[in-house]
């Protein structure tokens, strides 16, 4: 081991060769930095050589090409875009772990935009005073939900809390057993509620609560009667909850606020494309809701956003709260949310991509895995590819049991297990996120564009040629 040890370069002579400099420009690295790595990959195989062991590629290679193509290994991970842009074939629309509702070009080429320039965010151009970001989309806001007023916190999450803190600290919201949710393993109603210092008043039982329990809760503590979408899990059979026309009544009646989680939130109604009973947000406002509050890229297909509507008094309270400075947003997510708002407004919601994509019929996208299955037996002949029925999902927390129906492509081949090909589609350079069911990597098209077929295909030509 001395003898291996005494082999070592020390780092002066490693900066001399050439593949330092070679390294530092690939990589746009400093020489301090890659300075550091090298000392850094000159430890670990110090400590290897010491405990005994000897590097993986020596005698094939001297120590110092051991030691950049470990150090080039390195730099190439940490060089790796940690957030990186995925192709969805799970056929799941609102992946949380992907992102949620990915935006149309409109709203994302206006965020872009908006990021590289100075802009109207706190600005009113025709006084050339100071205005307000609220104004930005409040009357859009109006307009799409029916609402007297409205404004936009840094997501659903954060709208819940700043409601609870703004209009119930130190009383109690009653809320129905059955609407204490858990969302996505980090959200939990009655938890934003304990740190909000509005006190949480439980009534009913998990599959029902009576309008008389409400009656039967409410004191002169009560500051808020609240109901909570449910949604990510029905309940059913012997069920029964409040509506929310009977709970505005009974808000009325007892001058307490009316604030409805709406959770996803649709502007657009889905059921009358005859998918899911998600509650229109303009028919709960009609219906008398006091606040509701949703998210932006659920449903309503745009960035990353907590939306609060309701009566102008009770926005008026929220916005001169500390919290809407603390939780407000950006530009970019006023910008997005702009455009997505406006093609709402301009009857051209279907191209938002979350509604256009949970809308679209098995017949288009049979079509799709066809046309891929056509071009995989031709280009790349060594996978076996099928064409088959299936379901998608919604997701995001959204529309539980709704089961879209739709086609996929199922694909295997000879020289690879189902697990090793998702693994592989799944760290090629423009990853492809797939579904493993019997034995078969499946690739659902319902959220797979037409420019990304072609780059599904390119991930299997290159995974074939590894072979
Ligand atoms: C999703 C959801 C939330 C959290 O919304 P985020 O935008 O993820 O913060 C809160 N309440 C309900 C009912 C939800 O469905």
């Amino acid at each position: 081991m001395e003898n291996y040890l005494r082999e070592l370069p020390p780092v002066h002579e490693i900066q001399r060769d050439c593949r330092f400099t070679k390294l530092c420009d690939k990589y746009q690295l400093t020489s301090e930095r890659l300075t550091a790595y090298i000392r850094n990959v000159l430890g670990q195989i110090r400590a290897e050589l010491q405990d005994g062991q000897v590097p993986a590629l020596y005698p094939e290679h001297d120590f110092t090409s051991i030691i950049f193509i470990n150090v080039e290994q390195k730099v190439a991970e940490w060089s790796r875009n940690k957030l990186s842009r995925v192709i969805n074939g799970t056929g799941t629309v609102l992946h949380t772990n992907l992102g949620r509702a990915r935006l149309s070009n409109q709203a994302a080429e206006y965020a872009a935009e908006v990021a590289k320039s100075y802009s109207t965010l706190e600005f009113n151009l025709s006084s050339g005073k100071r205005g307000s970001r609220h104004d930005i989309i409040e009357d859009l806001l109006k307009e799409s939900a029916g609402a007297e007023a409205a404004m936009v916190v840094n997501n659903n999450a954060a709208a819940v809390f700043m409601i609870l803190t703004a209009l119930a600290k130190e009383r109690e919201v009653i809320v129905s057993r059955g609407q204490l949710v858990e969302i996505g393993g980090s959200f939990r109603v009655s938890e934003i509620m304990e740190e909000s210092g509005a006190y949480l008043k439980e009534i009913g039982t998990t599959n029902k609560t009576h309008l008389s329990d409400y009656e039967n809760a409410i004191n002169e503590e009560t500051a808020m009667l609240m109901k909570v979408h449910t949604s990510n899990f029905r309940t059913i059979g012997f069920t029964k909850s409040v509506s929310t026309e009977e709970l505005v009544r009974i808000g009325q009646k007892h001058n307490l606020l009316f604030y409805e989680d709406l959770g996803s939130g649709s502007l657009f109604d889905y059921g009358e494309d005859g998918i899911g009973e998600e509650p229109v947000v303009r028919q709960v406002i009609e219906a008398g809701a006091d606040v509701v509050s949703f998210s932006g890229d659920k449903l309503l297909g745009g960035p990353q956003a907590g939306i609060i509507a309701g009566k102008k008094e009770i926005i008026d309270r929220l916005k001169k709260h500390q919290l809407a400075r603390v939780l407000r947003v950006d530009k970019m997510t006023l910008a997005a949310l702009e455009q997505t708002l406006k093609m709402y407004l301009t009857n051209r919601e279907k191209e938002i991509p979350a509604i256009r994509d949970i809308s679209r019929t098995a017949e288009e996208i049979r079509q799709d895995a066809e046309h891929f299955a056509s071009v995989m037996r031709s280009e790349a002949a060594s996978f076996r590819i099928g064409v088959e029925k299936s379901t998608s999902q919604v997701g995001g927390g959204t529309m539980p049991g709704v089961e879209l129906p739709t086609f996929v492509a199922t694909v295997t081949h000879d020289s690879f297990t189902e697990q090793e090909l998702a693994d592989r589609l799944r760290t090629c350079p423009k990853p492809i996120i797939t579904r493993i069911m019997n034995e078969q990597v499946l690739i659902d098209f319902r959220t797979v564009t037409s420019e990304e077929i072609e780059e599904i295909i390119n991930g299997f030509k290159a995974i074939e040629q590894e072979k």
